[in-house]
């Protein structure tokens, strides 16, 4: 899942306060926490308070779209409800905004959001954990399945830096050390050879990788 936050109120008000008629998108894809239909009226409901109070008179219409990143289903969704409107607010992570944004190139698109990292829930802990940066080049089956581009703090790529403390990271002592995490996980696996390979510095030319049909 995406994991994303809503932007703050007056942020958005902000971006939005150029126009009067405003169509907020949402996606039922795999933003976390959802921002669907009902997230959409919602906001709808805040805007449109929070923009009396300042005296601005704001119309808007909410919809939402299976999945805002996917542009055949977007178009599909959104185009019968683009007549009048000025701007659309997207509550989708931002692949939606852009997604939009090509498909009505003379309408401003305004995200809603702020999209954080592709993560994984842990239900009994009520919290979302960054697991994943989608660098294009994944490593796991080096490092016993734990991600050190994401889950380290430096992102380092060949054993960790040293400053741990007591299996926590120093960046960040809420955090295990991925690298501490990574050398038991090989361990128990009988794997430590894996260590001994160096590992060439990120590629970051598979980040632009694209799908071809
Ligand atoms: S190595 Fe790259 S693709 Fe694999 S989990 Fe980490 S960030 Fe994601
Ligand atoms: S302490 Fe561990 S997780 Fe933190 S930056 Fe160093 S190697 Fe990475």
């Amino acid at each position: 899942m995406i994991v994303t936050s809503l932007k703050p109120l007056d942020e958005i008000l902000d971006s939005i306060s150029p126009y009067s008629k405003i169509l907020i998108a949402g996606c039922d894809g795999c933003t976390q926490p959802p921002r669907g239909l009902r997230e959409a009226k919602t906001l709808s409901q805040l805007l449109e308070l929070a923009g009396k109070l300042k005296g601005k008179d704001m119309q808007f219409k909410v919809t939402t779209v299976v999945k805002q990143c996917d542009s055949f289903l977007t178009a599909s969704a959104l185009k019968s409800q683009m007549d009048g409107v000025e701007a659309v607010l997207s509550l989708a992570c931002g692949a939606g905004p852009q997604t939009v944004a090509e498909i009505f190139p003379d309408i401003p698109v305004l995200p809603a959001q702020n999209s954080h990292f592709v993560g994984a829930e842990d239900r009994e802990g009520g919290i979302l954990e960054d697991r994943c940066s989608a660098c294009g080049d994944c490593i796991l089956a080096l490092t016993g399945g734990i991600c050190p581009v994401t889950r380290c703090a430096k992102g380092l790529l060949n054993g960790a830096c040293g400053g741990a403390r007591n299996g926590k990271c120093e960046m960040d002592p809420e955090r295990d050390c991925a690298w501490e995490l990574i050398y038991k996980r090989l361990e128990r696996l009988g794997k430590l050879d894996l260590l001994k390979e160096f590992r060439s510095p990120r590629n970051y030319q598979a980040k632009a990788w694209r799908l071809t049909p």
